[in-house]
C-alpha cells in the first residue's frame, strides 16, 4: 500500500484563477486509529506549514517501512485562499479578503444537525455507536454544499477531519510559546499532548464559543452526551482535538519544526497509529489552566506599547505588564499609562507591533484561576 497525494479542486473564484487542497494519505483507508493534520488554517501563521514538510517526511518513510498502522491524513496547507492575500506588501491570512470573517470561526455545529437521526438508535455499545455517529457526521456533511469558495474549503477540510480519532489544526500566534487549546473534556491526552511538545501553557475551553475548527470536530460528541444524557456512558469522546499554536509568527526553522514534527509522531505512536518506541513520556511543563483563566490585555487608548514582561515571565495579579506612552502626551515624555494584568500566572503570547488601537488586545497572561470578566462564549479574539 502506497501514499496517496490528491489535489481537490475549490471553486473557481475568477475566471482564469483556481486553486486546490492538497491531501496527503498514509496507511489503509479506514484503519484504526485516525488522525488528522492541517497546518496553517490562518494562513498567516507559518510554523505549521515548515513543521507539516517535516512530518511528511517521516511520514513517507513510515509508509515504506510499514510501519502506519492506522491512518493518517495530512493537509499540509490548509488555506491556499489566505496563501493569497497580500496587501500593501504583508501576507494577511487570518480573515477572508472576501468578507467570511475570520478563517477559524463559523464552522458548524453538527451535534444538532444529528441528533434527530441518531436518537433512536444507539444501542449500550460504545463500538457501535461510534460507527453509527461517525456515519451520520460524514452523510450530514456529504449533503451539505458551498459555492462560495472559502466555504467550500472549510467544507472540504471538516470533511477530511470529522471522522478522525484525533485531529491536529497547528497555528502560531504573534510572538509566544508553545501552547495548545483543547476541551476540558479531554484534559488527559491535552496534558499527553503538551508534555510530547513541551508546551508552557495547556488551555482548556469550556464554551469558547466562535465556531473554531477543532470544536468543531471533538464538539459533537460531549454535546451528544449532553443532549442524549441517559444513554452518555455508551457515547465515548470518540474524537481529540486540538489547536497546537507553534510559538510565533517568525519561528519558522528546521530545529523548531523537526522537534515538533518528532513530538507528533511520537503521540502518534503512543496511540498506535504509527508503530515503534515513542520511548518514555516527558515530564509535563505545566499544569493546564483553564481558557477563561486567560487574563488577554486590552490597550484602553492609542499609543506606543512598552512591553515591561517579556515572553515566558511570570507575572502577578496587578503587576504592570506594559506601558502605553502617549506621543501626544504632556508633559512631553511623560505620558506613560500602566497596563496591569488581571490575572497570576505565564505571559505566553503577545503582540509583534509596538502600536496599539484604543481597544486592541495583545498579550496574553494564562492564570489558574476564570476570571469575572471573561465571558463563556466570548473566549477567542477574532
Ligand atoms: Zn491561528
Amino acid at each position: 500500500m502506497s501514499a496517496t497525494r490528491t489535489d481537490i479542486a475549490l471553486p473557481a473564484p475568477a475566471p482564469g484563477t483556481q486553486r486546490s487542497l492538497r491531501v496527503h494519505r498514509y496507511g489503509i483507508p479506514g484503519a484504526r486509529p485516525k488522525a488528522y493534520f492541517q497546518a496553517a488554517l490562518h494562513a498567516d501563521e507559518i510554523p505549521g506549514l515548515l513543521v507539516a514538510q517535516h512530518l511528511l517526511c517521516r511520514l513517507e518513510q513510515a509508509q515504506t517501512e510499514g510501519r502506519v498502522l492506522g491512518e493518517v491524513v495530512v493537509v499540509p496547507i490548509a488555506n491556499p485562499i489566505g496563501l493569497n492575500q497580500h496587501l500593501n506588501g504583508r501576507l494577511l491570512g487570518r480573515f477572508d479578503f472576501a468578507s467570511t470573517g475570520n478563517f477559524n470561526r463559523g464552522f458548524p455545529d453538527l451535534a444538532s444537525a444529528i441528533l434527530a437521526q441518531i436518537q433512536g438508535r444507539l444501542s449500550t455499545d460504545p463500538t457501535t455507536n461510534v460507527a453509527l455517529i461517525r456515519e451520520a457526521l460524514r452523510a450530514v456533511l456529504a449533503e451539505q454544499s458551498a459555492v462560495r469558495e472559502t466555504e467550500a474549503l472549510k467544507l472540504m477540510l471538516l470533511r477530511l477531519a470529522i471522522d478522525a480519532d484525533f485531529v491536529f489544526d497547528l497555528h502560531c500566534d504573534s510572538e509566544a510559546s508553545l501552547h495548545l487549546y483543547a476541551s476540558h473534556w479531554q484534559r488527559d491526552e491535552a496534558v499527553a499532548l503538551g508534555a510530547e511538545l513541551g508546551a508552557t501553557v495547556v488551555l482548556l475551553e469550556e464554551n469558547p464559543g466562535g465556531g473554531p475548527f477543532d470544536e468543531a470536530c471533538a464538539g459533537p460528541w460531549w454535546k451528544l452526551r449532553e443532549a442524549l444524557a441517559e444513554q452518555q456512558d455508551s457515547i465515548p469522546l470518540a474524537c481529540f482535538a486540538t489547536t497546537v499554536e507553534l510559538r510565533g509568527q517568525a519561528d519558522v526553522n528546521d530545529e523548531l519544526a523537526t522537534a515538533d514534527a518528532t513530538a507528533l509522531l511520537r503521540f502518534l505512536q503512543r496511540r498506535g497509529i504509527i508503530a515503534g518506541d515513542p520511548g518514555p513520556l516527558a515530564e509535563p511543563r505545566c499544569e493546564p489552566t483553564p481558557l477563561d483563566g486567560v487574563d488577554v490585555l486590552t490597550a484602553p487608548a492609542t499609543g506606543l506599547l512598552i512591553y515591561r514582561k517579556q515572553l515566558g515571565d511570570s507575572v502577578a495579579i496587578g503587576e504592570v505588564v506594559a506601558e502605553l506612552v502617549d506621543p501626544l502626551g504632556d508633559p512631553p515624555g511623560m505620558a506613560r499609562t500602566p497596563i496591569c494584568s488581571a490575572a497570576s500566572g505565564l505571559l505566553f503570547a503577545r503582540m509583534t507591533e509596538r502600536l496599539v488601537r484604543p481597544g486592541q488586545k495583545f498579550c496574553k497572561v494564562a492564570g489558574r484561576e476564570p476570571l469575572s470578566h471573561r465571558q463563556a462564549g466570548k473566549l477567542l479574539e477574532d
